[in-house]
């Protein structure tokens, strides 16, 4: 086995089944990519559309290519045709343009709403009140082709477990809540994404069913 491939089998490892595996490879060249291709990790994250758009055309088809990061509306329509699951879905407003994107490819596309749970200013992601007022208001209707598969936050950056913890209770907390609601059609929640390289330890605990881990697969970044 590779180092990559050593490092993904340590990390599944430690996962229970029910916890999908996606390995960011953001910054990374496409042969880290192929090397833990061939070890059998299939899903992988990005947060640039550019790259993210490059990768899916010169990479093998069967990987299931999750675009993790911000996404601008006027950039939806270059990830659309093939993209597996867009973890960051922070407004209507972008939810619409991938319904009409999705709409366009004949497709439906899957999606996880973004939660601010962080300490930290963000101008990204619905607040955890928001998501059950714009269901009250009906927002989420009439989306015929995207599926809203569930949540995803980001915790704090700290070295406090106990701060990061309860920002992951508090979103599996409102998942739990959601789930027990009467949903809107385009809602099927199953997927609750939360945990990276510092974290994911903590997020599975906490209930996590996806965690996007980077650089203790790949290496550090400079960016
Ligand atoms: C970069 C990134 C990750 C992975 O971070 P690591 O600390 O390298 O594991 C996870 N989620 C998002 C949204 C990211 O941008």
């Amino acid at each position: 086995m590779t180092d990559i491939q050593k490092s993904i089998h340590q990390i599944q490892s430690e996962l229970e089944q029910n916890v999908t595996l996606v390995a960011v490879s953001k910054t990374k060249p496409n042969e880290m990519i192929v090397d833990a291709y061939a070890g059998g990790q299939r899903h992988f994250g990005e947060n640039k559309v550019q790259e993210l758009a490059l990768k899916s055309e010169e990479l093998p088809k069967d990987i299931h290519w999750h675009m993790i990061g911000h996404l601008q509306t006027n950039k939806v329509k270059y990830i659309a045709p093939f993209v597996y699951l867009i973890h960051a879905v922070d407004s209507l407003k972008l939810l619409k343009e991938i319904n009409k994107q999705a709409i366009k490819n004949n497709r439906v596309i899957d999606c996880l709403l973004q939660v601010h749970i962080a300490e930290e200013e963000s101008k990204f992601g619905f607040d955890e009140n928001s998501i059950h007022e714009a269901i009250n208001r009906g927002s989420f209707e009439n989306f015929s082709n995207v599926k809203i598969k569930g949540l995803m936050g980001m915790a704090t950056f700290t070295e406090d477990d106990e701060q990061v913890s309860a920002e992951f209770k508090g979103l599996k907390k409102l998942f739990d809540s959601l789930k027990g609601m009467k949903q809107p059609g385009c809602f099927e929640l199953k997927k609750l994404s939360m945990g990276m390289s510092g974290d994911y330890k903590i997020a599975v605990d906490c209930g996590s069913t996806m965690v996007r881990i980077g650089s203790t697969i790949f290496g550090g970044r400079n960016n």
